[in-house]
């Protein structure tokens, strides 16, 4: 059986994938600090080895086996990347390259990577293509980017996945997997929780968009790791792959809105705020590369998301 460590595997992409590797019949060991997952959300089907990336004896324990890797962890937060870029540094990049060195003592040479439309930053046109200039504009794009180049330099069959907006959650056997985010900072579980009394802030009405608010790229967390599964297998020696993951399309922040007061049936209160800091106005994803590459589409809608992070949040 193939055995597979999965990095970050108790936060919320991270124990997605865990759960979906475990039900195609891969081995799966997990590392995690538990600094932004949660210990019971890791499947219990799973070697769970609580830790972190940047502990290199724990990683060669925790490869010891291992065919290849899924490397989620990380630090995520783009505000607390502004105000702590050498914490981002230090965790994101320097907690890849002690990775990079405990797989290469174990001669294992294949690693997908969780990277980033972060990487981007303020786009010049969309849809975004991989060959699109990659020009951060905050310390976790930066250190993404950094990683994505490290990976290359180490010249080993990998694949680095650009995230856009991920969004919905996967029912287990056990329950399901939430987003659970503590600051909270997403638009979706935001909008779910928007009460009178605490309304959805939404972030810039003035925007050169559709109806002047921003647009994202929405993917279903399953979709997504679908694609990962797709991309162990899609592995070439010695070649560096980059692959964006989004829909292909853009939902603007009233869009959103509107989908959800249709899946909740009601409204959802929200009032106009001004702009975010570093907030692009658009960021909609190509996934021709996607597409050809991994043989991957993504088949969950907004509404799907939206619904399945109600029943998530609901449990
Ligand atoms: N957004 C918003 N109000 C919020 C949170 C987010 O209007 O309380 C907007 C944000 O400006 C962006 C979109 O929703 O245009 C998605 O933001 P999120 O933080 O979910 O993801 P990001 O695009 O920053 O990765």
């Amino acid at each position: 059986m193939t055995r597979i460590l999965v990095t970050g595997g108790a936060g919320y992409i991270g124990s997605t994938a865990t759960a979906l590797l475990a039900d195609r019949g891969y081995e799966v060991v997990v590392l995690d600090d538990l600094s932004m997952g949660h210990a019971d959300a890791v499947d219990p089907r799973a070697t769970f080895i609580e830790g972190s990336i940047l502990d290199a004896d724990l990683l060669r324990n925790a490869l010891a086996g291992c065919e290849a890797v899924i490397h989620f962890a990380g630090k995520s937060l783009v505000g607390e990347s502004v105000e702590k870029p050498e914490l981002y540094h230090r965790v994101n990049v320097d907690g890849t390259q002690t990775l990079l060195e405990a797989m290469s003592i174990h001669g294992i040479d294949k690693i997908v990577f969780s990277s980033s439309a972060a990487t981007y930053g303020q786009p010049i046109d969309n849809p975004i293509t991989e060959e699109s200039f990659a020009s951060p504009t905050n310390p976790y794009g930066a250190s993404k980017l950094a990683i994505d180049k490290m990976i290359t330099s180490a010249g080993i069959s990998a694949i680095s996945l650009r995230y856009f907006n991920v969004a919905g959650a996967y029912q287990t056997t056990q329950g399901w997997l939430a987003e659970r985010h503590n600051p909270e900072t997403h638009l979706i579980p935001l909008v779910l929780r928007a009460t009178e009394d605490n309304p959805l802030k939404i972030f810039g009405t003035d925007w050169d968009t559709k109806d002047g608010t921003c647009v994202r790229d929405y993917v279903h967390v399953v979709d997504l790791i679908e694609a990962h599964i797709m991309a162990l297998g899609a592995l070439k020696p010695h070649v560096h792959e980059i692959v964006n993951l989004g829909s292909g399309g853009g939902y603007s922040v009233r869009e959103v809105i509107s989908v959800a007061s249709q899946v909740l049936a009601r409204p959802v209160p929200a009032v106009e705020s001004p702009r975010r800091a570093g907030d692009p106005a658009t960021l909609v994803a190509s996934i021709v590369k996607a597409k050809s590459l991994l043989g991957w589409e993504p088949t969950r809608a907004l509404e799907t998301m939206i619904s399945d992070a109600v029943k998530s949040q609901a449990q």
